[in-house]
């Protein structure tokens, strides 16, 4: 009776936490959503203390668990607050890391009680119990120290350059052959070499983390890191399977499965494949232009000579960029679409699918400015009706609309869907200087006739347009 309600709290539970991971799906539920989850995986942990046997030393351990909650509570609750949306990356990655050592640490405690190996007949459950955590340890461990690594380079505290040796592939090989080897020995479960076998598989995934990672350029880490976050949810369905925790099981799964839907996502929309951002060092070579050289140059507009035009045109469409988000432009660029409103203009914020450092970070910033939700447009729907808007502004934006990924074979970039800004009557080109983008590479739109480029920081240039219309 008491498995049976276990079993039906945990169903409970898991259902919880799916609904929640539904919820994230709209702007509108995400918060909510984000909280129905965390109550799902509360309860999944209150479940499980209660379980028979979970805590053996009675009132005592479970001061410990209640201690180690209130502490991570606390440190997870203080960095949440103090991030900032541009650091959002590299705090994903840590939490990634965390979570692959937590599902290799359960590995870790379960092999620890297993009975000395070699001394009694393995049974089948215990060759299954030893294979999993083998593939848990190497999994977690990965995910540990390649998180690691992408948070020491998202962060500056690394070179966030590829760094490539020669034979790197050649050792990232050798070292997949050892953890091969070390879990057909722990499989076969020989009495003197488990051990050996269990702490070489550490070592082993520790290593491997660090050197995938290493090769992969700082722009391409925020696929790595959702690639990262996938392999943490495997981890923690492995470790589910070696306790026998449903609940561990699908959420693992379901961090597993929508961490790898949003890598691949990501890579479609920079027309890159998973190997290609794993093993193609980009970045390490792209710099300067990249493919054509750029012709003519770049002709610069007052934000006095912006207005007027802006001030006649019909149809505006902004286009959101990173330099947006290092800006933290989105409040002023709200209210700068209230005044073109109110002048009888139709304002739209076309949406690129990596614009930005993270998936959906244009959404989040336009959201927390609250931007109407129906302005925002999808690119492969903005880009029909380019042709027919009077000025595009295009704000800290460089890469998501270079047209040299459409026109030009030899770009590193040819191929990636963009927003087709140049196609506006007028495009107003809002950036600091002649900073490239994440790619590297020059963009042909700062050079195009209809073309203007108004420098400066976003924020006080959309701050000026905003006085100037307010006259
Ligand atoms: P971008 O190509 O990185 O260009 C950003 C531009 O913003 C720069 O050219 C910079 O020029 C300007 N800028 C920086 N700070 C600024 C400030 N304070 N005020 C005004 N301008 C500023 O950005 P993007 O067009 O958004 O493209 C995103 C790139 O990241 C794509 O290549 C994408 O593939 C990559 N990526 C995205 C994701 C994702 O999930 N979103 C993931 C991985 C990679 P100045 O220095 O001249 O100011």
């Amino acid at each position: 009776m008491r498995d049976i309600a276990i079993q039906i709290a945990y169903i409970v539970s898991a259902g919880i936490f799916i609904m929640g991971i539904k919820m994230l799906g709209s702007a509108t539920t995400a918060r909510r959503g984000n909280r129905l989850s965390a109550i799902g995986m509360l309860l999944a942990v209150i479940i499980t203390l209660f379980d028979q046997g979970i805590v053996s030393a009675g009132i005592q351990g479970y001061a410990w668990i209640a201690g180690g909650i209130a502490l991570g509570a606390l440190i997870g609750g203080i960095l949440a607050k103090r991030v900032q949306m541009t650091g959002m990356p590299e705090m994903v990655a840590l939490l990634n890391g965390f979570g692959g050592l937590a599902s290799l640490l359960v590995a870790w405690a379960e092999y620890a009680t297993l009975p000395a190996l070699g001394l009694i007949p393995v049974s089948g459950e215990m060759r299954f119990t030893l294979v999993v955590s083998a593939l848990t340890v190497i999994v977690g461990g990965i995910t540990f120290t390649g998180s690691l690594v992408a948070y020491l380079k998202l962060s500056g505290k690394m070179s966030g350059r590829p760094f490539l040796f020669a034979g790197q592939k050649a050792i990232n090989f050798v070292v997949m052959l050892v953890l091969a080897a070390a879990t057909v020995a722990l499989a076969l479960a020989l009495k003197d070499y488990s051990a050996t076998a269990f702490y070489t598989l550490i070592g082993g995934a520790f290593l491997l983390g660090v050197l995938g990672v290493i090769p992969i350029g700082g722009g391409d880490m925020p696929v790595v890191i959702s690639l990262l976050n996938s392999l943490s949810g495997v981890a923690a369905s492995f470790a589910g399977f070696i306790i026998g925790n449903t609940v561990l099981i699908v959420a693992g799964c379901l961090v597993g499965a929508s961490g790898l839907i949003l890598t691949v996502i990501m890579c479609k929309a920079m027309n890159r494949t998973i190997g290609n951002v794993l093993f193609g060092g980009f970045g390490a070579a792209a710099s300067g232009s990249g493919g054509a050289a750029e012709q003519g140059e770049m002709k610069a507009v007052s934000t006095e000579d912006a207005y007027y035009i802006l001030e006649a045109a019909r149809s505006v469409v902004v286009i959101p960029g990173y330099g947006m988000a290092v800006a933290q432009a989105q409040h002023v660029v709200k209210e700068l679409g209230e005044l073109l409103e109110n002048n009888g203009a139709e304002i739209r914020y076309a949406i690129h699918p990596v614009a930005g450092r993270m998936p959906g970070h244009m959404n989040v910033l336009l959201a927390e400015a609250d931007v109407p939700y129906e302005q925002l447009v999808e690119m492969d729907n903005i880009n029909p009706i380019m042709p027919t808007v009077d000025v595009a502004i295009v704000i800290g934006a460089n890469d998501v609309v270079n047209p040299a990924a459409a026109t030009d074979p030899s770009s590193p970039i040819y191929g990636m869907p963009i927003i087709n800004a140049h196609e506006a009557k007028t495009v107003f080109a809002l950036k600091r200087g002649k900073g490239t983008g994440f790619s590297g590479l020059e963009n042909k739109l700062f050079f195009m006739p209809n073309t203007r480029m108004i420098y400066g920081d976003a924020k006080a240039t959309v701050a000026d347009l905003v006085s100037q219309m307010k006259g």
